[in-house]
Formats: C-alpha cells, sequence, structure tokens
C-alpha cells in the first residue's frame, strides 16, 4: 500500500520558490532514496512533508491530506525525521533525550540501544559531549523512539569517520531486514544507497526528472543528475 505519495509538489521560502513539482511514492515497507546534486530540493521536499513550510499540490501520508496537518500532528501520525544537523538536547543525558521523544509501540530504549550499542554505554551522558557519529545515533534513535511507520533520514552520514559511516549503514540494513518500516533516504553515497534502497526519485532545480528502481537506474542519469 503506498503510505506517502507527493503529487506536483511545489513550495516556496517566502517569495521564492524552490519545489516546481515533486511526485514520489513511497510504499509500506519500501527504502527510497531521493537524490539530486546540492540544492535541487530534497531538504526542502522533506521540510514539506514535515508540515515545516508550506507547500501545493498532492501530499498525502496514510491516505490522509498533510496539507490539513501541522508539523506535530504529521510526526504524530508517523512521520519520524532524523533532520540534517543531527539535532539533540545538548544538555540532557543520551538517555534522557531518547525518553524525551518516547511515544507508546516496539521502538523503546532497550531497543534502541540493541541496534546502537554505544548510546547504551553512554546513557549517562550529556549529548553535548557526544562524538558526531554518537550524536548521529541518537538523533536516528529518538526519531525510532517516536514509534514511526515512516523514517525519512536526511543526509545522516554527512560528515562523519568512514567507520561511523559503515555503522550507520549497517543499522539502515537492519532497519529494513527487521522492521516493516518505510525508510526515506538522502544521503550522497550513491554505492551505499544502491545496496539498501529500492527505488530513487531524483530531483533537479525542484522538480522529479527520474523515478523508478534502484537497479534500474540508468548511469547517464546518475552522471548528469547525481553527479558520479
Ligand atoms: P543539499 O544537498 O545542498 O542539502 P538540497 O537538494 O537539500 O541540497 P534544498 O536545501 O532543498 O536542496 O534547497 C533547494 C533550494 O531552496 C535552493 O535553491 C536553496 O538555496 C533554497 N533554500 C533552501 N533553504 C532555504 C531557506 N531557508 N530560505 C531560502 N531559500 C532556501
Amino acid at each position: 500500500m503506498t503510505l506517502l505519495a507527493l503529487e506536483g509538489l511545489t513550495a516556496s521560502y517566502g517569495p521564492v520558490p524552490a519545489l516546481f513539482g515533486v511526485d514520489l511514492s513511497l510504499g509500506e515497507g519500501e527504502v527510497l532514496a531521493l537524490m539530486g546534486r546540492n540544492g535541487m530540493g530534497k531538504t526542502t521536499t522533506v521540510k514539506a512533508i514535515c508540515r515545516m513550510i508550506p507547500s501545493q499540490g498532492g501530499l498525502r501520508f496514510d491516505g490522509q491530506d498533510l496539507h490539513r496537518r501541522a508539523s506535530h500532528q504529521a510526526a504524530r501520525l508517523g512521520i519520524g525525521l532524523v533532520p540534517e544537523g543531527r539535532r539533540c538536547f545538548a544538555d540532557l543525558t543520551v538517555a534522557e533525550n531518547l525518553m524525551a521523544a518516547a511515544r507508546r509501540g516496539p521502538w523503546t530504549m532497550e531497543r534502541v540501544q540493541a541496534l546502537f550499542p554505544r548510546l547504551g554505554e553512554r546513557s549517562a551522558q550529556r549529548a553535548a559531549t557526544l562524538s558526531g557519529g554518537e550524536q548521529q545515533m541518537l538523533a536516528i534513535g529518538r526519531a525510532l523512539m517516536t514509534n514511526p511507520r515512516l523514517l525519512i533520514l536526511d543526509e545522516a552520514t554527512e560528515g562523519l569517520a568512514p567507520i561511523v559511516r559503515q555503522e550507520i549503514w549497517t543499522a539502515i540494513a537492519e532497519l529494513k531486514r527487521e522492521t516493516g518500516l518505510a525508510i526515506l533516504l538522502i544521503d550522497k553515497s550513491l554505492r551505499e544507497l544502491t545496496a539498501v534502497a529500492d527505488r530513487a526519485v531524483i530531483l533537479a532545480r525542484g522538480r522529479t526528472v527520474w523515478s523508478g528502481e534502484m537497479r534500474t537506474l540508468p548511469p547517464e542519469i546518475s552522471h548528469r543528475y547525481v553527479g558520479v
């Protein structure tokens, strides 16, 4: 079943248009890569989905019109966002950060700590003192604690050391394998995206220019629109 559907979505920052027609659909349990060069509208699309900026056109989640919902309501419907820049509460401990996000469901503190053992080891540590990779794990853990039906990861491996990036990719693969979670992924690593994503949507200048199964993505399209 289709969980998230965008049709001809447009959005702007004040008077400046940024999205001109984004089409995207994501089924239950599916992993979708949202790709495109810098500044092509990936984060803006995520902000529109999460109701952080106004948008127009088709925007439905689980059959409901998201345009009728505020951002906290979108979260309550089951959209869990790990935003660019891995935001956590710096002065709270790891455990407090996780508890503050908790909503009923299969994801508990224990389960998050099983996915990211480092968070268990550091549960009493203040988030501000975590490494970048640990903060990213905490940001993902916080999103999981909301027990979402859709997890959105915006540049989750950006700026991390290769070994930590690998830990994050392993966790994403585990989420795909062991849960029915739908995942929308934005990342610069085509190789890693290819390994985990079922389908891809490519944006250029605020529009969908290609969508299809990840394994059918023609090299000339990724070269032209993703830059690899
Ligand atoms: P990146 O990979 O660099 O994060 P992106 O594909 O996520 O790129 P967006 O951040 O969605 O791109 O940006 C799309 C367009 O909207 C760009 O032209 C950008 O300059 C513009 N834009 C983004 N954020 C704002 C903002 N807060 N105010 C005004 N314009 C913005």
